[in-house]
């Protein structure tokens, strides 16, 4: 039976076209673009047209962008690249209490390092970050600001904008984890006053495991490599560059400016379908996150007295996550929900749903029926609605 693939903020499918432009690098390109030789300028050359092209989607200069293997590095690179730079007079770190895994995770172990003092910055019950939290929390120590532009869990968007001018105002570099907005809405990191900026390949129909930390020319100034041996990328990441998957994201980055708004505007309307099947087919369905400022491609609902685990199981062949795939196996509640102030038992009870460009209207209507019957058969194994 085919699949229903409803887990693009996971990860997306490559698009044919991105395979297209990998595949003569593959079989017919080789040689390392650190090489002098006629084969690694080549190779180089290829690196930096994917450098151009990313660099254009996000708005910042060509010397901005440092390949990596994707955004969990990106992010790493930040939190501990940064570190060196602080000074005795700026030595705390403000990091969003819903970021992804690699920022939270990171910050706590440069926190149990003594490295930094890390805050954390709290979310509104809609899981957002309201600037004015941000402003209390700011001094002339604050070393760097990191806020997330859209929310992998509930897709819920933060103003990114005026949280980058109160921190330039106080001083601190920004940086902003841009892995799920890039390819769906506007993220243009000059005009909104971002420093740094993290991104993937896999959630924008390119390929996985290549990434890029793009930033601007004094955040470059200020980070120190973690990755030592080469400085193969302007040298703040070693490592020989994957050709292949920076040029697959160069074209994903090409497609993405090209097709976002036509992608977004269908997605949206399918989502919105989604729901509108859901609620009128399931009693006792909550939203998580507010509404009015998410994702076009992301639903994240509890489904009163069903477990998300046991839906998750029951409802294949259509793929649905119970939170960050990151965190999933792991048998505490999704932290972005608590963050939220969402209780325990409404977030064991809570499912993503993210959409994207190859979702189809057949597959919502399917995913709509799939959720009916596994919804009522999880309900109906625990006692019904509770
Ligand atoms: N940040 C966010 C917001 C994400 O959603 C993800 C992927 N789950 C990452 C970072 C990590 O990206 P990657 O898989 O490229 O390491």
């Amino acid at each position: 039976m085919p699949g229903v693939y409803l887990d693009y903020n996971a990860s997306s499918p490559l698009d044919p076209r991105v395979a297209e432009a990998m595949v003569p690098v593959l079989t017919e390109r080789f040689g390392n673009a650190s090489s002098v030789h006629r084969f690694g300028r080549a190779q180089a050359a290829l690196v930096d047209d994917a450098r151009s092209e990313l660099a254009e989607l996000v708005g910042c200069g060509l010397g901005g962008v440092v390949f990596t293997a994707g955004a969990t590095e990106a992010n790493n690179l930040v939190l501990k690249g940064v570190l060196e730079s602080a000074r005795p007079t700026r030595n705390r770190i403000l990091v969003s209490a819903v970021e992804h895994a690699s920022v939270r995770a990171t910050a706590a172990w440069i926190s149990a390092q003594s490295l930094a003092k890390v805050e954390t910055i709290p979310v509104t019950r809609g899981g957002f970050v309201d600037p004015e939290a941000v402003e209390d929390m700011l001094a002339d120590d604050v070393l760097l600001v990191s806020v997330m532009a859209a929310n992998s869990e509930t897709g819920v968007l933060n103003d990114v904008g005026q949280i980058a001018a109160l921190a330039t105002g106080a001083g601190a570099l920004v940086h902003c984890d841009a892995t799920q907005i890039v390819g769906r809405l506007p993220f243009d990191m000059s005009e909104l006053g971002v420093d740094l900026a993290s991104l993937s390949g896999h959630k924008i129909c390119g390929p996985g495991g290549v990434g890029a930390l793009v930033m601007n020319a004094s955040a470059g100034r200020a980070l120190s490599p973690v990755v030592h041996g080469g400085g193969h990328e302007r040298g703040l990441r070693s490592g020989s560059v994957n050709v292949a998957g920076v040029v697959g994201l160069g074209k994903a980055a090409i497609l993405a400016a090209a097709d976002r708004a036509t992608d977004m505007a269908r997605v949206g309307a399918l989502r919105d379908e989604l729901l509108a099947g859901l609620r009128a087919r399931i009693p006792g369905i909550a939203e998580n996150g507010d509404p009015a400022r998410r994702l076009p491609n992301t639903l994240n609902l509890r489904f009163r007295g069903a477990d998300a685990e046991a839906v998750m199981v029951s409802v294949d062949p259509v793929a649905i996550s119970t939170g960050s795939a990151c965190s999933a196996g792991t048998i505490e509640p999704s932290p972005v929900l608590s963050a939220m102030g969402i209780e325990r038992d409404a977030a064991f009870e809570s499912l993503r749903f993210s959409l994207g460009r190859f979702t189809t209207a057949a597959d919502i209507a399917k995913a709509i029926d799939r959720m009916v019957s596994a919804v009522e058969y999880v309900r109906s194994m625990s006692g019904g609605v509770g």
